[in-house]
């Protein structure tokens, strides 16, 4: 049985994954690091979609978490594997540069970038001997398209997320695995709680955020056998605001 992971499945745009998923009729692993309400939550939505669904805790920005982990998850299941997986997990701690701190710095350099290559490491072998329509897709950002003041690390995160995507579906390519990126603009999520809507509204050709489970919709269009001959694109979703 192929497998969705989507990273950071508890809440936002990880929990529309997930539920979209679902209607796919893909089984989906939801990862969480903190929040097991939320995760549980996410789950409850997944099956209310007629979908199925169990939690993964572990901390992506912890190799060794990464590790035992997923082969935990492996050895409870010996006739699957996880042929879907979305790096989804980020975190933000935005500052100016010459005011950061260094721990904020490799906080998000750590769960933004290094965790989506653990996972993808980890995954990757099983994904590319099954030859079998594998599918990534890294959440990138706007941020990490343009700048933004103030997320001098988490642009660089993003940014990073993007040269691993382009190279990452060269080499697995020949194998079908796809690879691709999504970057969005402003979404309405926790990640954004606190953010001036109504001042950032005014920037944005549509003039409002982003809703979850419109990213969703990408992502799963991504992650389709529709899209098997898209592989190191970056595609935005963002209202206008920047192509
Ligand atoms: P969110 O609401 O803050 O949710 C973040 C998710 O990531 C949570 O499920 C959280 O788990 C998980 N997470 C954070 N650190 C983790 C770690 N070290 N290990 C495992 N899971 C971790 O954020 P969001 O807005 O949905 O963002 C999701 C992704 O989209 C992020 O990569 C973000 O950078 C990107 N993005 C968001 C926007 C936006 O406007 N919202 C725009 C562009 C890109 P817990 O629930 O356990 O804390």
């Amino acid at each position: 049985m192929k497998y969705a992971l989507v990273t950071g499945g508890s809440r936002g745009l990880g929990r529309a994954i997930c539920i979209r998923l679902a209607k796919m009729g893909v089984p989906v692993v939801i990862n969480y690091v903190s929040r097991e309400d939320a995760a549980l939550d996410t789950k409850k939505s997944v099956e209310e979609a007629g979908g199925t669904a169990e939690l993964l805790r572990f901390n992506v920005a912890v190799e060794a978490e990464v590790e035992a982990a997923l082969a935990a998850w492996q050895q409870a299941h010996p006739e699957d594997y996880i042929a879907y997986l979305v790096n989804n997990a980020g975190i933000r701690r935005d500052n100016l540069m010459f005011m950061m701190p260094t721990d904020d710095w490799h906080a998000v350099i750590d769960a933004s970038l290094n965790g989506a290559y653990y996972v993808t490491k980890r995954l990757l072998p099983k994904m590319m001997m099954r030859r079998h329509g594998g599918r990534i897709v890294n959440m990138s950002s706007l941020s990490g398209l343009k700048g933004m003041q103030g997320q001098a690390n988490y642009a660089a995160a993003k940014a990073a997320l993007v040269g691993m995507t382009k190279s990452l579906a060269l080499e697995c390519a020949a194998r079908g695995v796809s690879v691709n990126a999504v970057a969005p603009g402003f979404i309405e999520t926790d990640m954004t709680a606190e953010l001036p809507v109504d001042d950032l509204k005014k920037l944005i050709p549509m003039n409002r955020f982003g809703r979850p489970e419109e990213v969703a919709e990408l992502v799963a269009f991504l992650l389709s056998d529709a899209a098997a001959y898209i592989t190191g694109e970056v595609i935005s979703i963002n209202g206008g605001l920047y192509t």
